[in-house]
Parts: structure tokens; sequence; C-alpha cells
């Protein structure tokens, strides 16, 4: 009885060892797997012809695209900007509007002697099409700490700076070519905030397009009044008599006008209010301006202003040498 229960055993162990040889000698080894690989390989040469038809579809329909993207207008916004703690929060909400705009060319004019790295990175980071110029407002012609901020006009040489680069581009594609083409000038200032549709307005302008401007002068808004189609006057609260009582922010003007006219400029040194008319005056009238934003119905701009931020507290931790670490850019 004892010697058959180690038969037993012994055979059982025996067949198990050989089962298990077995299987680990399957393992390593190539099976006929054609029989049951035959429907996978007939899905993957489906998936391929319809990859194969989709990258066709693709290629034929990539230039009837491009050419609607160049087809339109090219808007060239010049943004006059100057180092100070707000200015890359005021340039981070300006370039993610821009961002939503086809066809936008960024030109960021800086109020310095150079160009500095924080313009400079931000541009290379931000994901725009865009020119990085700089142009420094002469001493006096800059407003003084204390000074009121209607005293002297502000961004005026950068705005020339900006178009003195459009005129060189243009002049060196030959005045022609589709980015100058219908293209539209705008002059975005850094503070401002802009609705997307209002990029949608100007892009078809031929001389002069303008619309109203919410939170300026004094007033819920500035607006030209239209009447038949055609500016007729300007709703504002000040001196309508002036020659264009628009506010920068109120108009766009087509690069075509803009090189029409290689003198038109604005004058730094006109009086307050009459910055834009400086600009405006010589190239348009204003039975030729083109009311856009539902006849200047619709307020699609804001002047808005940023609160300039107190550093009460940060000032008493530089004094005590705790102030917040330089190396990080704000
Ligand atoms: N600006 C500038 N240098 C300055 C002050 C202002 O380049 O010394 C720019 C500013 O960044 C803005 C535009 O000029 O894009 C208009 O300035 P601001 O918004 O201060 O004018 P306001 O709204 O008071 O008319
Ligand atoms: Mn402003």
């Amino acid at each position: 009885m004892k010697l058959k229960l180690k038969t037993v055993f012994l055979l059982y162990f025996m067949v198990s060892l050989m089962g298990l040889v077995y299987a680990l000698m399957q393992l390593g080894q190539r099976c006929d797997c054609r029989e049951h690989d035959l429907p996978k390989d007939r899905t993957i040469s489906q998936l391929r012809g319809q990859l194969h038809k989709l990258q066709e579809e693709m290629k034929k329909s990539e230039p009837t695209k491009a050419s609607k993207k160049t087809n339109l207008p090219t808007i060239y916004v010049i943004t006059p900007t100057y180092a100070r703690l707000v200015q890359k929060a005021e340039l981070t909400r300006l370039s993610q509007t821009f961002l939503h705009v086809s066809q936008l060319h960024w030109i960021v004019v800086e109020d310095s002697a150079h160009k500095t790295p924080l313009v400079r990175d931000f541009l290379a980071a931000s994901g725009l099409t865009y020119t990085h110029l700089h142009m420094l407002t002469p001493k006096d012609r800059k407003l003084q700490e204390g000074d009121p901020s209607w005293l002297k006009p502000r961004g005026a040489e950068q705005r020339n700076e900006g178009l003195r680069w459009l005129r060189e581009m243009a002049a060196a594609a030959g005045g022609s070519g589709t980015p100058i083409e219908n293209a539209v000038v705008y002059f975005a200032d850094d503070d401002n905030t802009y609705s997307l549709q209002l990029f949608e307005e100007m892009r078809q302008t031929e001389k002069v397009s303008v619309w109203p401007v919410g939170l300026v002068g004094g007033m819920k808004f500035e607006r030209p009044v239209v009447e038949n189609g055609k500016v007729v006057r300007f709703h504002t609260g000040w001196r309508p008599s002036r020659p264009f009582p628009i506010d920068m922010a109120g108009f766009a003007v087509s690069l075509k006008l803009v090189l029409a006219n290689p003198e038109a400029r604005f004058d730094g040194d006109a009086q307050m209010g009459f910055l834009e008319s400086s600009f405006l005056q010589n190239m348009v009238t204003m039975e030729e301006l083109e009311p856009k934003a539902d006849m200047c119905n619709k307020v699609l701009v804001w002047h808005t202003r940023t609160e300039k931020p107190k550093m009460k507290r940060e000032d008493a931790l530089v004094k005590q040498g705790l102030g917040s670490d330089p190396n990080v850019e704000v």
C-alpha cells in the first residue's frame, strides 16, 4: 500500500514536470497564427485605405483653406507699451484676445531706449505673428511723475514708429502682395478692452472705419452719429468741433490710405484731444468715414484703465531686506 502511493506520487510528479517543460518550450516559439490573424490584417488594411483617402482629401482641401486665409485682409495692430508693474498683465490680456483673431499681425512698440527682455520673451512665447520695435519718447514730451494724464499725448512716437515700419515693409514688398492689399491698421493701446467682433467689423475698411468707444471722455460712450449711412457729427461731451473728436480706439485705417499719405503721422505736440485729428485730418473727410458696429449702435471696445498697484507692503519689506524675489518676473 505504502509503495503504491509513492509510485502514484512519482507518476503524478513526472507528468506535471513534463507538462511544465512542454508549456515552457511553447512560450518561446512562433506559432502559425495566420488563421486567427486574418480578420485583424483585413481591418488594418481597411484602416490604411481610409487613412490614405483622408490624407488625399486633406491635401486637396489645403490650397482652398490657405487661399481663404490669405484672402482675408490682414489687420496690423500697433500697440505702444511701456515698462511698469502691470505691463505683463496688460500684454497677456491683449495677446490672449488677439490669439482669437485670424490674420492679425501685432506691432508692439516699446517706449524705451532698448527692447526689453520682458517684452522680447513675452512676444516669443505669445504664439502671435508680431513685430517688436522700440522708440523712446523724448523727455520733454513725456509725462512726469505727478503730471495729470491729459497734459501730454501718450504713445504718439511709438505709433509713428509702427507706421514707419509698415511703410518700409510695404516699400520692400513693392507696394503689392497679400499682406498689403486690403490690409487694415488699428491702434490698440495696451490697457483697453477689445471684443473679438470689433476686428471683424474693421477688417473691411476702404479708407477709415469708425465705431463707438465705451467709457471714454467722461461719458458712457462716445460715438459718431450716423444718418442715412453717413457720419454727420459726433456724440462727445467735449469740443465736438474738433476735426475728429474720436478716441484712438474708435477708428481703423486702410494700409492703402496710410501708404498714399506718406506724411500722415501723430503730432506728439498736439493740443490735448487733438492727437487723433492730427493723424486723420489730411487723409479723410467726415463724409468719407465708414460707420461700423451696427451703424455705430454697438460698443465693442472700452477705454478701460488699469489701477496702479499699491506697493506699500512691498516697500516696507524691501526696507527690511525681505522684498519679493527680483528674479521672479511679474
Ligand atoms: N504709453 C507709452 N508711454 C508712456 C505712457 C503710455 O508708450 O509714457 C502707451 C501705453 O502703454 C498705452 C498708450 O501709450 O498703450 C496710451 O497710454 P495710456 O493708456 O496711459 O493713455 P490713456 O488711456 O490715459 O489715454
Ligand atoms: Mn489707456
